[in-house]
């Protein structure tokens, strides 16, 4: 037994050993990467029920290294937040999302929101505001076109500084949504101290509400609460008709996942979702 319990020892250490290695690795791939050549954006689009039209956008972030591969938002977001690398990738992001929305704002005549992912850190910086206000007078976009997702999970030490920059964001007529809404902390407290536009169901919360009536009744409370305050809900990772049809069924406002469509490169979202006129 003990012969097991040192060989597991030192399989974990091995493992952890691998993941630092890993991340040391991404770290420093990630300072040499070059924005506009390794990454890029996907684009997942967001629909109203019961209608299904197009009401918004959520830009995901692609990194595409010349030395590994495709590398996922789960493996490098953290380590781009730990070491900074966030704050000039996270500008990059929104210059290249809110470029895009001008674009085909523009272009097709629509009000589409664009949404764009910031995390804590980013929010934290204290040229955010200064940063956001440049970036959507050099594209002339409303801001009403603007969503920024930010994501539930904010100790509550954090809140009152994101209490204010929040409403920052807000008053320059930015929308915001609370990401991943139903993982995290204390969900209905920050409903409460947040001042939010939409509350986004994590994939999570909605992944059994076919078939786990208690899922389903909280989701059914949380919209309930949501229209009191009079906010949007949308649902994230849809992938069913039947998880489709529960959402419509309890009021759901919007919705968005793979039963719908994936995330996709910009040219192939214009072409699936904006109609070209015939040359
Ligand atoms: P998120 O904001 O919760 O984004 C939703 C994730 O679910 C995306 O993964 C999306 O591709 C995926 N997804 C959408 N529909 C479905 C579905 O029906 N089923 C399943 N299984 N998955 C679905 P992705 O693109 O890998 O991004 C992962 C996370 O990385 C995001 O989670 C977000 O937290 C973060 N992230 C992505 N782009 C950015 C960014 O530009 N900035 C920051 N700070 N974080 C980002
Ligand atoms: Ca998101
Ligand atoms: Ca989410």
């Amino acid at each position: 037994a003990k012969k097991i319990g040192f060989n597991k020892y030192v399989f974990f250490n091995e493992q952890i050993n691998a993941i630092l290695q890993r991340n040391l690795k991404l770290e420093i791939l990630l300072r040499k990467a070059i924005y506009d050549k390794e990454f890029s954006l996907h684009y997942q689009p967001q629909f109203s029920i019961p209608d299904n039209s197009l009401i918004g956008i959520e830009a995901l972030l692609r990194w595409n290294s010349p030395a590994e591969g495709s590398i996922p938002p789960s493996e490098f977001i953290s380590i781009a937040e730990e070491t900074d690398l966030i704050i000039p990738l996270g500008e990059w992001v929104m210059n290249r999302a809110i470029r895009q929305i001008a674009e085909w704002n523009n272009r097709y005549q629509t009000t589409l929101k664009m949404g764009i992912n910031v995390s804590i850190k980013q929010l934290n910086h204290k040229e955010f505001g200064e940063m956001i206000k440049s970036a959507i007078k050099f594209y002339a976009v409303p801001p009403e076109w603007i969503d920024m997702e930010i994501t539930e999970s904010i100790a509550i030490e954090d809140a009152y500084d994101i209490h204010e920059i929040t409403k920052t964001i807000r008053d320059i007529g930015i929308s915001v949504s609370i990401d991943d809404f139903g993982t995290g902390y204390s969900s209905l407290n920050h409903l409460k101290m947040f001042p939010f536009d939409r509350i986004k169901f994590s994939k999570l919360s909605i992944d059994h509400i076919v078939n786990d009536e208690f899922d389903k009744e909280i989701v059914r409370s949380i919209i309930v609460l949501a229209n009191f305050m009079k906010i949007k809900t949308i649902a994230e990772g849809v992938e069913t008709a039947a998880q489709y049809d529960v959402l419509k069924e309890l009021g759901c406002d919007q919705i968005q996942g793979y039963y719908l469509a994936k995330p996709m490169p910009a040219k192939e979202f214009e072409k699936v979702f904006f109609s070209l006129p015939q040359q």
